[in-house]
């Protein structure tokens, strides 16, 4: 019988080998094995031992025990030379220093603010923002990147200051300043877009309501509106005045429909 089972490639033989658990395993295949192996091959194992590569035993016909030693060591030195190398490489792909961290989750939590600040929630921006504080106050942070840092935490705060103040006056003016920085100037379009929105909903909704021809055309209009929502958010502001939308086109639909069965019936 031709072993063919639990077969491994073997980096000390370089070769495929059988592969055993125990040495229990190892020694019973032998006995069960050796005669017909034997009888086909002209040779059959007769010995197992431990193999530092394969982490199991394997089987051999060498029937030498002093050799087998020799073997051994060899394949213990070679194993503990790949270990070396292995925990060399390892030690250069050191995990991420914390420093770096607190460095990554600051701009994680700006980022996160400049969502927030796109949605128009302030509080939530604010939230952000003082962690962004409580990042700049550890002690370990690298004094070379903190300058970069304080300054974009510093822009991030007047910029939120701004949207407060067009949020709280419905009259104010954006901040001429302010409009060079992108995110103010995104957002303080919005703004004025979203409430042109909202003005021109009413009347499409009366016009709907109303069974109007004018209808259809105004849709258009506020539908091109809608459009103009621009920014990192504006999926999400736009999916409301969308839907809002849709419903003032049902509205209309049904109001058409109803008018045409009224005509119909006698
Ligand atoms: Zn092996």
């Amino acid at each position: 019988m031709k072993p063919v089972k639990n077969r491994i490639f073997c980096r000390a033989v370089k070769h495929t080998k059988m592969l055993f658990e125990t040495q229990e395993k190892a020694e019973n295949f032998i006995r069960f094995n050796r005669d017909e192996i034997l009888q086909s091959h002209g040779k059959a194992p007769c010995r197992c031992y431990y193999c530092f590569f394969c982490m199991g035993w394997h089987v051999t016909s060498n029937p030498s025990p002093e050799e087998g030693i020799l073997l051994d060591q060899r394949d213990e030195a070679l194993a503990k030379n790949l270990r070396e190398k292995y925990l060399k490489r390892k030690e250069k792909i050191s995990p991420i220093p914390r420093p770096k961290l607190m460095r990554y989750a600051f701009y994680e939590q700006m980022r996160l603010a400049d969502v927030h600040i796109s949605l128009f929630d302030v509080e939530k921006a604010e939230c952000c923002m003082s962690e962004c504080r409580r990042i700049l106050q550890e002690e370990e942070l690298e004094w070379h990147k903190k300058d970069s840092m304080i300054a974009h935490y510093q822009h991030q705060c007047v910029i939120l200051n701004g949207l407060r103040s067009l949020l709280a006056d419905e009259n104010a003016l954006p901040d001429e300043q302010l409009m060079k920085s992108p995110i103010y100037k995104i957002c303080a379009n919005n703004l004025s877009v979203l409430k042109e929105i909202d003005a021109s909903y009413e009347e499409l909704m009366d016009l709907a309501q109303a069974g109007s021809p004018q209808f259809p055309k105004a849709r258009n209009v506020h539908v091109s509106l809608i459009a103009r929502i621009k920014g990192i958010c504006k999926e999400q502001l736009k999916a409301g005045r969308m839907k809002r939308a849709y419903e003032a086109e049902e509205i209309y639909q049904t109001i058409l429909n109803n008018r045409r069965d009224d005509e119909e019936s006698p």
